[in-house]
């Protein structure tokens, strides 16, 4: 294991930002690279990428991860872009699974790699993997990732089980007339396969530029086309700040809803994002982020950063996803033109 330059004590009283959320939650993109091009994510041609100089290096991935740690941050999630698309990955994990105090460590993947990488990621202490995936047919997985890679992402949630990753989540971004005709499906492999199925609702933000609220399935809408065949889904009662509310049907299943785009979360939101270049973004919708990286490059230690995210997390008042639902005119927050301009917008830089 690397060792690690300086180390500052975790804060006594919890950091607040101006709401009242505390700093829990942070989002590791490790690199903006992706080797699937899905429909509401990446659906152009062409895309500005992250130049490979300014891609932190493991080394200073931790060393802000354990900034953020001394401030409250007891979960961390690495995402992309594809993660596993970043070499040696399970040195990170390793380095990361290092840090006193963290309770999770989970990543969220695309699964075509993780067979070949599920085993080496457990071993370097990954606690918990959310794989997303959209379709079981192979025909629609092609037309909506632009990648013939279903075979791959099956074959790595097998893989995920039998090297014992356990509490496996699936996550599905439900488009109206792409997929949504799936939800039962999705529903019965999620459960032939040990795994939580979370139903996401379509969002507005970074590389969704053919966003359109008629394709949009609303929670309401999706618990009610479940209920119409599997009977009442009763909600899990359980106080926590993860983004999916859970329900249970009568046979036993529990699946998740994100509804981000129809009834945000805002108001209990400890989450933030770091980019694979540094960049601290405290809001899903933010149009500006930190630099974090710059600020390391340029000297700061472990305690110079902490107190640079100290005094930027006390003053957030983001409610991004809510801001939106005034909009009456809605249609996708940025267009492909200044997501070219600005790459720091995009969902597979900031991490969904
Ligand atoms: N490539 C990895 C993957 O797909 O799991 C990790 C990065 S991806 C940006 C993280 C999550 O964002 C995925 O679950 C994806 O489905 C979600 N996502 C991307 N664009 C979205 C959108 N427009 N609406 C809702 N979820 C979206
Ligand atoms: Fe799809 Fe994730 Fe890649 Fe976006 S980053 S295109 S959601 S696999
Ligand atoms: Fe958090 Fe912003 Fe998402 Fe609201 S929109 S839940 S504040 S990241």
């Amino acid at each position: 294991m690397t060792a690690l330059p300086t180390r500052s004590a975790p804060a006594a009283d919890p950091l607040l930002d101006r709401l009242g959320r505390p700093l829990g939650n942070l989002r590791i993109s490790v690199t903006d690279r992706c080797n699937l091009r899905c429909a509401y994510c990446m659906p152009e041609e062409e895309y500005s990428w992250l130049p490979m100089a300014s891609v932190m290096t493991f080394e200073e991935l931790t060393v802000l991860a354990r900034a953020f740690r001394s401030l409250g941050v007891r979960r961390l999630r690495l995402t992309g872009g594809e993660p596993l698309l970043r070499r040696d990955l399970d040195k990170l994990v390793g380095m990361l699974a290092a840090i006193e105090g963290l309770e999770d460590l989970a990543m969220t993947t695309n699964g075509v790699l993780l067979s070949a990488q599920a085993a080496a990621l457990k071993r370097a202490g990954l606690s918990r993997l959310t794989v997303s995936l959209d379709t079981l047919r192979p025909e629609r997985f092609r037309e909506l990732a632009r990648r013939d890679e279903l075979a791959a992402v099956l074959a790595g949630i097998e893989e995920t089980r039998r090297v014992g990753f356990s509490a496996l989540k699936l996550d599905m971004v439900m488009l109206r007339g792409v997929n949504d005709d799936e939800f039962l499906p999705m529903l019965d492999y999620a459960t032939s396969v040990g795994a939580e199925l979370r139903f996401i609702e379509y969002m507005d933000v970074g590389g969704a530029t053919r966003w359109r609220r008629a394709d949009v399935v609303s929670r309401q809408e999706l618990l009610a086309r479940v209920e119409a065949v599997r009977g009442r889904a009763e909600p899990v009662v359980e106080s926590s700040s993860a983004p999916a509310d859970r329900y249970r049907l009568a046979d036993g299943t529990v699946f998740g809803v994100i509804s981000s785009t129809t009834q945000p979360f805002c108001g209990s939101c400890d989450r933030s994002r770091l980019t694979a270049d540094g960049r601290w973004f405290l809001c899903l919708y933010a149009r500006q982020g930190l630099d974090l990286g710059r600020a390391l490059r340029a000297g700061a230690g472990e305690s110079e950063v902490a107190a640079l995210i100290r005094e930027r997390w006390g003053v957030r008042d983001d409610r991004g996803a809510v801001d939106r639902l005034a909009e009456h005119e809605r249609t996708a927050l940025a267009p492909a033109d200044e997501l070219r301009r600005n790459p720091h917008l995009e969902m597979h830089t900031r991490g969904g």
